[in-house]
C-alpha cells in the first residue's frame, strides 16, 4: 500500500469502511452474468470472498434451500403469502425464514435501479422493524417454536437494517447493484489513477488548511458536484450494462464520498 493510499484511506463513516473492506475482498475480474432476468438466488450472489467478514457471511454464507419452492407458505400457520417479499405472515404475525432470493430493492418495493424514489424508504423501514424486531417475537408467541422464530427475526431484522442503509446511500446502492449483477469491484484499482489521486490530495490539503465553515462549505459544494457527476455517470453506465465504466464511476464516488465525510466531520 502506497503512502498516498494510506493517507487517502483515512477513516470515513463506519458503514463506508465496512463496505469498502467488503469490496476489497473481491477479485479483479469483471464477470457479469449473461442474463440477469434468468439469475437464480445462487447465481446472483457473488463468489464467496476469501476471509469473509460477518457481513460477508450475512450476504453470502447461508444456504439457499428456502427459496426454491414456488408458493411461499407460512412455516407457522401454513397460510399462503399474500404478497412478495414474504418476510412476515399477516395471518398469524410470524416472522418467516430468511430468503436469499429476495433482494434489498424487493424488501422496499422498489425497482432494481440506481435512481430510486427514496421518499418512502424510512417509513417502510420502520414498518418492517415493527414487524420483524426479534424483541417482539417472544411477547406474542408462547409456543416452543418461539426460539426458532426469534432467530428468523434476528436475521430478517439485520437484513432490513442493511438494506435500508445500502439503498439510502448512493455509493452503497451502486456497489450493491454491481454485486447483484455478479460484477466484482476491485477497490485497489482506485490507486492506479494518478490524476484522481492528485486531485483528491489537493482537496484534502485544502480541507486541512481551511478552518472557517464558509470556505469548507465551498469545498464541499465542489466535492458534492463531483459526487453527483460520477453518480450520474454510474447510472448511465449501469443502464447500458457497461460494467467497467460503472465500476470506474464507483471508484470515483468512493473517493469523493470519503472527502465529503472528512468535510462533514470538520464542519
Ligand atoms: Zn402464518
Amino acid at each position: 500500500m502506497s503512502s498516498n493510499r494510506k493517507l487517502l484511506m483515512i477513516s470515513s463513516l463506519n458503514l463506508l469502511r465496512r463496505r469498502s473492506r467488503q469490496i476489497s475482498t473481491f477479485s479483479t475480474n469483471l464477470t457479469p452474468k449473461s442474463d440477469p432476468s434468468r439469475q437464480s438466488a445462487h447465481s446472483r450472489v457473488p463468489n464467496k470472498p476469501i476471509g469473509g467478514s460477518k457481513l460477508d457471511y450475512a450476504l453470502f454464507g447461508r444456504d439457499f434451500s428456502s427459496s426454491s419452492s414456488g408458493l411461499d407458505k407460512c412455516w407457522s400457520c401454513g397460510a399462503i403469502a399474500a404478497s412478495k417479499p414474504f418476510l412476515f405472515c399477516e395471518s398469524c404475525r410470524s416472522v418467516q425464514p430468511f430468503d436469499h432470493s429476495v433482494d434489498y430493492f424487493q424488501i422496499f418495493g422498489l425497482e432494481r435501479a440506481f435512481a430510486i424514489d427514496d421518499s418512502g424508504l424510512e417509513s417502510k423501514y420502520k414498518d418492517w422493524q415493527k414487524k420483524l424486531h426479534p424483541d417482539l417475537v417472544h411477547t406474542k408467541s408462547r409456543s416452543s417454536l418461539s426460539l426458532k422464530e426469534k432467530e428468523y427475526a434476528a436475521e430478517q431484522s439485520a437484513r432490513v437494517i442493511d438494506a435500508y442503509r445500502t439503498l439510502r446511500t448512493p455509493l452503497l446502492r451502486a456497489i450493491y447493484l454491481m454485486q447483484l449483477e455478479g460484477a466484482h469491484v476491485d477497490e485497489e484499482q482506485t490507486v492506479s489513477d494518478p490524476e484522481l489521486l492528485a486531485e483528491i490530495m489537493e482537496i484534502r490539503e485544502a480541507v486541512e488548511e481551511v478552518a472557517n465553515p464558509p470556505a469548507l462549505q465551498q469545498i464541499q459544494f465542489q466535492v458534492k458536484g463531483s459526487l453527483d457527476h460520477w453518480s450520474k455517470s454510474f447510472e448511465n453506465a449501469f443502464k447500458k450494462r457497461k460494467f467497467e465504466e460503472a465500476i470506474t464511476s464507483i471508484q470515483r464516488m468512493t473517493y469523493y464520498s470519503r472527502i465529503n465525510e472528512e468535510i462533514m466531520r470538520k464542519l
